[in-house]
């Protein structure tokens, strides 16, 4: 997996928005019919709502699969991928799509990632994932220069003054994680119960014991600094008194709400907040631009993972038309078409 972060554009075939499961096997899809794939999420890791919602939990109408966890038939959709090796770009939201002169599409993304595709698969489910804000006065000053809702590189935090604020799983994770680069880190937390894997709770215990972290009890009062560069926390007790923390950076773990985001304005027509797709093709109001998977709506749509998977299979036939326009697409099985095959095979 790739995670370039560069201006110069990156030239593909396609770029798919969402690397949730539908946005998984549209790559496989369209592998098989020779179109490259880059894969643009705005969360760390693949899977969508399986892997951030319910990993663990078991689903039971996925064909051929009598059960499986959220997180296994991701790991599943990620080796059937492998052959057609697709570049991620996680920890990115898609920003911007615009069409461009010769037709392709560009399609920038907040880190500046730059794609331009002859194809666009919006698979971005029920919008992207997006961190709560904690409701502080100034608070967007602070934003993306010492207020971070995501880690993108653990070396980025070297010698900081940390303070970490929640007490579920991202909060717990990245307190063990950053607490051996960090100058000082505190954990802040309401209360002393957590929402986290108990072994993470005791591992921050055990640091806090040792001396290696802080662990307060409190709430997020108020910012100080200047230039939108922290120097302190305020943080509040349940009595309303106030104390401070001194901080070079803030990362509040509040949990994840899902938006529609930028994609509402790309001009495409919406139904209910979901784009308008046809059913022989899944593409939207605009040529080229298709959407699969939760993000559409058509008569009868069923949001199941296993309608987003025939979904993909329809769109990459169209896309593989607007792609190659001069080649002729043979209908073929996986079982018996020897290039299939060793498309497979190439690993
Ligand atoms: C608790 C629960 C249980 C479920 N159980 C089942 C079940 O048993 N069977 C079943 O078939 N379905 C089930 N579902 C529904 C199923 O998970 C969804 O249908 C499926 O995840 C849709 O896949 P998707 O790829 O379309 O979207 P998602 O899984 O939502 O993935 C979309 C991805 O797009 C990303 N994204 C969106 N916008 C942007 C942007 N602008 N920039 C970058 N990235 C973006 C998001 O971050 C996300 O990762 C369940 C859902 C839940 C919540």
């Amino acid at each position: 997996m790739s995670k370039a972060s560069t201006s110069e554009p990156i030239k593909t075939d396609a770029v798919i928005i969402g690397a949730g499961p539908v946005g998984l096997f549209a790559v496989f899809e369209l592998g098989l019919l020779d179109l490259k794939a880059h894969v643009v999420d705005i969360l760390t890791k693949p899977g969508g709502q399986c892997a951030e919602l319910y990993p663990e939990k078991p689903i039971y109408d996925i064909p051929g699969w009598p059960m499986i966890t959220g997180e296994g038939l991701v790991e599943n959709l990620l080796a059937q991928v492998k052959p057609f090796h697709p570049h991620f770009h996680l920890g990115e939201r898609v920003e911007s799509l615009t069409r461009q002169q010769d037709k392709s599409f560009r399609l920038t993304t907040d880190v500046g990632t730059v794609i331009d595709a002859k194809v666009v698969v919006i698979a971005a489910g029920g919008g992207s994932f997006e961190s709560k804000r904690p409701p502080l006065e100034g608070l967007e000053v602070y934003e993306g220069k010492s207020v971070f809702y995501l880690v993108r590189k653990i070396e980025d935090f070297r010698g900081k003054r940390i303070v970490i604020a929640g007490g579920g799983d991202s909060a717990l994770d990245w307190t063990l994680n950053l607490a051996p680069v960090a100058k000082s880190l505190t954990l802040l937390h309401r209360r002393d119960q957590f929402r986290a894997a108990p072994d993470s709770v005791l591992k921050m215990k055990a640091l806090a014991a040792e001396g290696k972290i802080k662990f307060e009890l409190g709430q997020l009062h108020a910012l100080e600094g200047e230039g939108g560069q922290l120097s302190r926390v305020i943080a509040a007790r349940d009595d309303k008194s106030e104390f401070p923390i001194e901080a070079d950076v803030l990362l509040p773990f509040f949990g994840l709400t899902m938006k529609l985001g930028p994609l509402a304005n790309w001009g495409l027509e919406l139904e209910n907040g979901l784009l308008k797709v046809d059913t022989e093709k899944f593409q939207s109001s605009e040529p080229g631009i298709f959407a699969i998977g939760d993000i559409n709506t058509y008569p009868g749509k069923l949001k199941l993972i296993l309608s987003g998977f025939h979904e993909a299979a329809l769109m990459s036939q169209a896309a593989a038309r607007i792609v190659n326009p001069e080649k002729r697409i043979v209908f073929q099985y996986t079982t018996t078409s020897t290039s299939l095959l060793k498309k497979l095979k190439a690993s």
